[in-house]
């Protein structure tokens, strides 16, 4: 049997920059399904006011309802506090033999700052999605050698970038799926 993929992330919304690479990502490794996993509280936004876990967690399901491949779990949300990675891989591993955990380009700077990021390498294979970024990850750093990067679409969209755009009256079409657009609206997210 193939890994699964996993996807977390604060989800403020989800977009089509997180889809499109997931997709991608998951033909690339050959993965059975990926799970998006929202956050409660990520530990790098504590100090970011984001909108609730329900909503965050809604926009999510909005988005994948349709995809057979794609999945959604809410155990994250459900403990609610500060979301660590390495509790919710310790959860996972026991229904699933090998997990590989998706991350942005952007991310992998920060991983040696993440909770237990060596027995986060013990249940999962770090597998990195191709984003642009300000600073470049060091190629010395030891979780850069253990990565694997896969060429996924360049897609260059960011959820503070959308937030903004609401914020502005600006248009969000063809950024986010049309259910998490009409979410959004119906909710009047991000407006203040
Ligand atoms: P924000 O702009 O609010 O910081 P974000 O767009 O980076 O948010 P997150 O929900 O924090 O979205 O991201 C979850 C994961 O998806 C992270 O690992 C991040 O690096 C990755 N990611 C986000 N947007 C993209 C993108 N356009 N392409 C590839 N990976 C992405």
């Amino acid at each position: 049997m193939s890994a699964v993929g996993v996807f977390g992330g604060t989800f403020d919304p989800i977009h089509l920059g997180h889809l499109i690479t997931a997709a991608s990502v998951r033909e690339i490794r050959n993965l059975e399904k990926i799970i998006f996993i929202p956050a409660f509280t990520s530990p790098h936004k504590t100090d970011i006011k984001s909108s609730g876990g329900k909503d965050r967690l809604e926009m999510v399901k909005l988005a994948v309802e349709c995809t057979a491949y794609f999945e959604v779990c809410d155990f994250e949300i459900k403990n609610e506090g500060i979301s660590f990675t390495i509790d919710t891989l310790s959860m996972l591993k026991e229904k699933y033999s090998e997990i590989e955990l998706i991350i942005g380009y952007d991310n992998l700077i920060k991983f040696s700052s993440w909770k237990q990021p060596d027995d986060i390498l013990k249940l999962a294979k770090l597998v990195v999605l191709n984003r642009k970024v300000k600073d470049e990850p060091d190629e010395k750093d030891v979780y850069y050698k253990s990565a694997f990067f896969v060429d996924t679409p360049l897609v260059e969209i960011s959820a503070s970038g959308l937030r903004e755009k609401v914020r502005t009256g600006g248009s969000i079409d063809f950024l986010v799926p049309e259910k998490v657009k009409q979410y959004i609206y119906d909710l009047k997210l991000f407006k203040d």
